[in-house]
């Protein structure tokens, strides 16, 4: 029996990794959970799976969990009441909780980053669905993991079928990921993309995209910040530098390819020329439980592939003028250091104020290119923690700043 702890259980990412908790009850026991503030969900999981701990991310809140709670009817009651804590303090408590084996990172954002490093450094596997703590402090999580012992595991679809297909290879070894250390062998990676909610609009549709059409994803189920991401494809930039710090290839050797039916989720180029892949249908469920089940496999009565319904499998090489967000994203890759955390911080922001019809779609990459543009000469090569967190503050207000510049000069540019 392995116990999880999940962080971010309310979300898309979180309630999956509850359902295949239901689904293999003899295998995963759920000991702890984190939430942003969905009450009423958080509730109904507490009943389902009795956890030992729970954190509110929203630790104003916790009186009134701790009130619904006791207001139950005894006939309602968890098997156990579970030690409810508040605020970041109190998810990082969760995040190190003492009794579970892996930890699934599904909070969103680099509000992730503190809660993921507790858990490294309580020596906690980690199933990493949390890709932005990754991104903006790959230098400081690198040398952590390496020092706790703690092992990464790619939750991100693209990631595990890497992952997947560098298994039965003689250098299929965690130990190795992560490390910086690029895999021997392992020559190039194909990382697929959908093309998100406008991969059929012509580029010069764009300029109308509402938020409406940005946040419906033609093969993924997903939140709405990493459901925008993948419009801009700005998820697949950062999943570039996602793949450059979990398996050490250099950002030359790593491309991505629009494959629209989501059905190969990722390829490895292997140093004979060999190409492998994994394919699969679009759902989350299976590469959370290859981290769950890792380094074994669970028989599931899972709707079984059939590529006679696919019919056709198509690729093409993404349009980089329609997507800049791609390119914004290799730049700040190479450059290192503290260059992606603050492309992370002003993509988050950036997308926040497009959901709040603050901004418009187009504007994503403008502020984005700004903010890493005033950054340039600040770079810190190796940062702190510190260093980090400070960067990521300055970003988000950059881009508020530079928003506003852009709806001074261009009030057109804002959603009618
Ligand atoms: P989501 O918005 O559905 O859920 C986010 C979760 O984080 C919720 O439980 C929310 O309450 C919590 N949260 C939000 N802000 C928080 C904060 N400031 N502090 C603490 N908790 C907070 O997001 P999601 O789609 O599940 O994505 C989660 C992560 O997984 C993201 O990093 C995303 O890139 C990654 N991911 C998601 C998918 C997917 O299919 N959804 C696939 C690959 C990777
Ligand atoms: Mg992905």
């Amino acid at each position: 029996m392995k116990a999880i702890s999940v962080l971010g259980s309310t979300g898309s990412i979180g309630t999956q990794t509850l359902q295949l908790a239901c689904e293999f009850p003899d295998r995963f026991k759920v000991v702890a959970l984190t939430a942003g503030n969905n009450l009423d969900l958080l509730l109904e999981q507490i009943l389902r799976h009795a956890p030992e701990a729970v954190a509110l991310a929203d630790g104003e809140r916790v009186a009134e969990l701790r009130q619904r709670l006791a207001a139950l009817d005894p006939a309602h009651q968890p098997a156990r009441l579970p030690e409810l804590l508040g605020g970041l303090d109190g998810l990082c408590a969760v995040a190190a909780w003492p009794s579970a084996d892996l930890v699934v990172t599904g909070i969103v954002g680099c509000a992730g980053l503190l809660p993921t490093l507790a858990a490294i450094r309580a020596g906690k596997d980690l199933a990493l669905a949390n890709k932005e703590t990754l991104i903006a402090a790959g230098p400081v999580v690198l040398p952590e993991l390496a020092q706790s012992g703690s092992r990464l595991l790619p939750a991100d679809s693209e990631h595990s079928a890497i992952f997947q297909c560098l298994q039965g290879t003689p250098w299929a070894d965690t130990a190795r990921l992560s490390t910086g250390v690029p895999t021997p062998g392992l020559r190039r990676i194909q990382l697929t993309a959908s093309g998100g909610a406008f991969r059929d609009w012509p580029a010069a549709e764009l300029a109308r995209a509402t938020v409406a059409d940005a946040t419906s994803h033609p093969n993924w189920s997903m939140g709405r910040k990493i459901t925008v991401d993948s419009a801009s494809l700005m998820n697949k930039g950062l999943e570039v530098i996602e793949a450059h710090y979990l398996f050490g290839l250099d950002y030359d050797h790593i491309e991505i390819v629009i494959h629209p039916q989501s059905i190969i989720h990722s390829m490895v180029e292997l140093a004979d020329s060999s190409v492998l892949a994994q394919l699969g249908w679009p759902d989350m469920k299976l590469p959370l439980l290859y981290c769950l089940s890792w380094p074994g496999r669970l028989e599931t009565p899972w709707r079984r592939l059939d590529l006679t319904q696919v019919g056709q499998l198509s690729f093409r090489a993404p349009e980089p003028a329609k997507y800049p967000c791609m390119a914004l994203a290799y730049a700040a890759g190479r450059a290192g250091g503290t260059m992606p955390a603050v492309m992370n911080a002003a993509n988050e922001q950036a997308v926040a104020l497009f959901l709040e019809e603050q901004v418009h779609f187009l504007d994503i990459p403008r502020l984005i290119e700004r903010v890493c543009d005033r950054h340039r000469a600040d770079l810190t090569a190796r940062p702190s923690l510190d260093d980090v967190l400070a960067i990521d503050a300055w970003a988000r207000q950059a881009v508020h700043e530079a928003a506003a510049q852009l709806s001074a000069r261009t009030p057109a540019a804002l959603p009618a």
